[in-house]
Order: structure tokens, then sequence, then C-alpha cells
């Protein structure tokens, strides 16, 4: 029940209950005293008493009462949030001490408050700024954090640009300490920075003993010092590479012959920052030409000229200038003969090889009419062609270009592709010889011309080349069966040869065969080109 009604009921109580006893008794004794009548003066008397009661208790009630339902109302209002309220001290009695502390509460809990208000504002005040500073602070953390991210992310990309290119130094040493040729690094004074390991073998000198020395006066070479003044130039002054063949001393004093390579490495201004030396030792191929020169010089002279006069005496028997020979002893003259023209032809082929081998074939380069050279070379293969009753077409397309080829390599190499036809066409055969202009880019019997050319042909109806074969018929010394089936006088070289040469005018060749049905050999000479 709410104190409100239980002040109402109290009232109530305090105003009737007067009322009701007072009244109750004064007509009690109001009719007593009548003698069972009525004393209607008591009987006023008594309400009035109890009219008089009701309205002082009334009063008192109200008096108590009312401060506390003020007081009730000021903490009502208070617990709403109206601090600034007062209630009005109107007695000294309990009730107005209560209002008088209640009012005293009020203002300290007001002035409590108004400070914590103050210490709230100041607080929140301190706590933006913080707030703000602590912004600002993240802000900058998350730019920190963001250049060392970037930062972490070039070490990353810089650490493995130092990884690779660690790789790379490490595959290019272990190259460099694997190969077969003596690398030599020196600085631009000539002092040595490094050395493979096959330094030491070649030379005698260990790596210690040659790293930060002058590798002039490690080697002691034998070179004139001509040869020295030439190389430096060009090395250091102009800046090329220097190749050639020069003589160095190793460490037990034994002159060795080194093809030899220097070449300057210069940065991007020019200035030269080391030398890279690649050397050859060449010491046993040169003693290999040597004895391949020797033996040149033997086949020429000492073989050749015997097989020559038993070339000789052996037609001039056959043709009776002698006297008159037999049959039986005119058929023996002709296989002695014949193998004497073989063994002659072997041995040319063999000096020619070596030649080329051995990079002596001095080549002189001259414009060529290719027609009446290939004319000249069907001439000289004429007495074969006879034997065999071959047909001959020849077509030279009309104002053929000059080549510019060494014409003894050229007869040669055209000489070898006839004389085979010839060899390997069965009797009354057909042989065709075709000589045109390939222009850049055409395609030539299945080959692209990469620079203005002559393509010369020489195709035939003969034995044909067999699948299996085709592979090795350039190979030193290889004769199909066929081949040697019907002529068992080849010796294998002729092809070899052919395209060693065709090789040293920068041209190409190869063929198309069938079995039993022909042979076409194509030979493509560039109008610009002759390397040897
Ligand atoms: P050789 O003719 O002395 O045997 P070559 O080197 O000239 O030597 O030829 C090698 C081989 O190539 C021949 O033995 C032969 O088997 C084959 N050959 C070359 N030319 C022809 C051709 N025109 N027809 C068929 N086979 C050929």
């Amino acid at each position: 029940m709410r104190i409100r009604t239980k002040i109402v009921l109290t009232i109530l109580g305090i105003t009737l209950v007067p009322w009701v006893l007072g009244g109750g008794a004064a007509f009690l004794i109001a009719h007593e005293r009548a003698g069972g009548g009525l004393d209607w003066l008591l009987a006023a008397a008594g309400l009035l008493a109890a009219a008089l009661i009701s309205v002082v208790g009334a009063a008192m009630a109200r008096s108590i009462t009312e401060p506390i339902l003020n007081l009730t109302e000021l903490a009502k209002g208070i617990s709403k949030g109206g601090m600034r309220q007062s209630v009005i001290v109107t007695s000294k009695d309990e009730v107005g001490q209560l209002a008088e502390a209640f009012n005293t509460m009020v203002f300290d809990l007001w002035e409590a408050n108004d400070t914590l208000e103050k210490k709230v504002r100041a607080r929140t005040r301190e706590l933006a700024e913080k707030s703000k500073e602590a912004k600002d602070s993240e802000d900058a953390a998350l730019n920190i954090a963001e250049d060392l991210k970037e930062e972490e992310e070039r070490l990353a990309a810089e650490k493995a640009n130092a990884e690779s290119l660690a790789n790379d130094l490490m595959k290019f040493k272990l190259a460099l300490d694997n190969v077969s040729d003596q690398i030599i690094i020196t600085d631009q004074e000539g002092t040595v920075m490094y050395v493979n390991p096959v330094v030491e073998r070649a030379t005698g000198y260990a790596p210690d003993e040659v790293v930060g020395k002058k590798s002039g006066a490690l080697w002691k070479s034998p070179m004139p010092a001509e040869f020295y003044r030439d190389l430096w130039r060009i090395v250091k002054e102009e800046k090329r590479p220097f190749t050639g063949e020069m003589q160095n001393r190793r460490k037990n004093g034994e002159v060795y012959t080194a093809m030899t390579t220097i070449s300057p490495v210069v940065d991007r201004s020019g200035k030269v920052l080391f030398f890279i030396t690649v050397e050859r030792d060449i010491t046993r191929e040169k003693e290999i030409d040597v004895a391949k020169d020797e033996f040149i010089s033997l086949a020429s002279h000492q073989m050749r000229t015997p097989i020559t006069v038993i070339n000789w005496y052996s037609e001039m028997l056959r043709e009776g200038d002698a006297g008159a020979l037999t049959e039986k002893q005119k058929s023996y003259f002709d296989e002695i003969y014949a193998a004497a023209r073989k063994m002659n032809d072997t041995i040319k082929s063999f000096i020619h090889i070596l030649r080329l081998e051995t990079g002596s074939v001095a080549a002189n380069p001259v414009p060529l009419d290719l027609a009446a050279a290939a004319k000249a070379v069907i001439q000289d293969t004429r007495l074969a062609i006879e034997k065999k009753k071959l047909r001959v077409v020849e077509t030279y397309e009309q104002q053929l270009p000059e080549l510019s080829v060494d014409e003894d390599l050229f007869r040669i190499i055209l000489q070898n592709l006839v004389s085979n036809a010839v060899k390997y066409s069965p009797e009354g055969g057909e042989l065709l010889v075709g000589i045109a202009t390939a222009r850049k880019g055409s395609v030539v019997a299945g080959k692209v011309s990469t620079e203005d050319s002559v393509l010369i042909s020489v195709r035939d109806a003969g034995i044909g080349i067999a699948e299996g074969d085709k592979d090795r018929i350039f190979a030193k010394f290889f004769r199909a069966e066929n081949a040697k089936l019907l002529d068992p006088n080849g010796n294998g070289l002729g092809l070899y040869m052919t395209r060693f040469m065709v090789d040293l005018v920068n041209g190409s060749v190869w063929f198309d065969s069938a079995l039993g049905k022909g042979t076409t050999f194509y030979l493509l000479l560039p109008l610009a080109g002759k390397r040897a």
C-alpha cells in the first residue's frame, strides 16, 4: 500500500474515530440520563467535543503528513534528476529536522554531483585528447608499419636478388672450375686474380703460387717483345679480344703452345676492369699437325712419284710400245694400270683431306664462270661417261651470275659429284647437270635459300641410296653395299671431302635418292660467301 493511502486512512481514522466514539458515548450517556429518553444538550456537547477532537486531530495529522509527502515528492524529483530542489522547513520537530537533514543531503549531493560532473567533463576532455593522441599515434604506427612492410619487401627482394646473384656466381665459378681450358683472370695490370684448376694441371703452378703475381713474370713466355706490344695494344687500348697461338713456359721450364683468347672486361665508362684469358694447350695437336705435314710431303713426293711411274710404264706396255702383247698380257696390264690409278686417287684424296684438316688449303676465290667450269669437269670425265654410254644433259641458266669461289675447290667438289653419278649409273643411263640462281628466300629442292646463291644439281638414274644408308653418306670411308657391288674401287672419301670443302665456301650439299631409281645431289653456294 502506498504511503499516501496510509496517511489518508490515518487522517480518516483520527477524524472519524472521535466522532464515532465521542458521538456514540454522548448519545448513550444522554440516553441514560433521560431515563430512556434523550438528553439533547449532553448529546450536542458530546458531538461538539467529538467534532473539535476531529478537527484538531486532522490538523495535527496534516501537519505531520504534509512535510513527509513533500519529502516524498522531492525525493522523486531528485531521483528523476532534479538536483536543485529543496524542502521548505516549516517546523522544528523531527519532521522539520528530517527535512533540514534532507535539504543538507540534497545540497551535499548537488555539490558532489557538480564536482563529479566537472571531473567527468575534465576527464572526458582529457580522454578525448588522449584518444586523439592515441589516434595520431595509431596513424603514425600504421605509417611506420607500412614503411616497415615496404622495407621488409625491399629487403626480401634484395635478399632474393643477392641469393640469385650468389647462385649465378657459384654456377659461374663451378663452370670455370670444370671447363677443360685454362682460365686466368687478371686485373688491368696483369696481376692474377683467379686461376681454375686446369692451370695447375697444365703449367704445374698451384693457385696460391700465381694469384697476386704478375702473369708475364710467371709464365716467362719465349714470345718476342713485339708480340706482347701488339697483344696489349689490342686488349688494353683498342679494348678488343685477342686470339692467337702463343708459347708459354711450364713451371718445369718446358715450353708449350697454347691457343689463347684474352678478352678485356670493360665497365660502362669504357674502363678496363680485368682480363679473362682462356688458354688451350695445343702442343699435342701441333705435334700431330707436324706429323700430318710430314706425311703429306712423304705421300705427295715419295709415294706418288713411283706410282706415277708405274702408271706410265704399264700404260706404255699395254699400248704395245715395247712390243706386241697377247690379250692375256693386255688384260693383266689393265689390272696393274687400274690398281695404280686407284692408289694414286686414294693418295690424292688423303693429301686433300689432310690439307683440309690441317687448314693448309690456300683458297683463292676468284669470279668464276660456273657453266664453263662445269663443262670442263664433264670433259674430264668424258672417258668414263663414254664407257658407260651415258647421255649427258646440261642445263645452265642464261646469264648466270659469277660466283667468287676457289676454282680448284669448285672443280674437285663438282668432279666428285659427277664421277659418282657416272660410277653409280647403269650403262645407257642419263646424267643431268644443271646450274641456276636461287634468290634469297626461294625454296630449292626442299630447302630455303637464306641468301642469294647458285644451285648446282647433278642427277643420275642409277642405283640410288637405301633409306638406312642416307645418314652415313657423307661419313669418312662409308660405302653402301650396292655401291661396293657395282664398283669395288671406291674409297669412301669423295663425299667426306666434298662436304668439308662445301663448308669452307659457306655452302651446303644434300641429296634426294630412291633405291634403284636414281639420285640427285644438290649444291647451294652463296654468291657472297667464301670463308676459306
Ligand atoms: P666412293 O664413291 O669412293 O665410294 P664417296 O665418298 O664418293 O665414296 O661416296 C660414298 C658412298 O655414297 C658411295 O660409296 C655410295 O654408296 C654413295 N653414293 C655416292 N654417290 C652416289 C650416287 N650418285 N648414287 C648412289 N650412291 C652414291
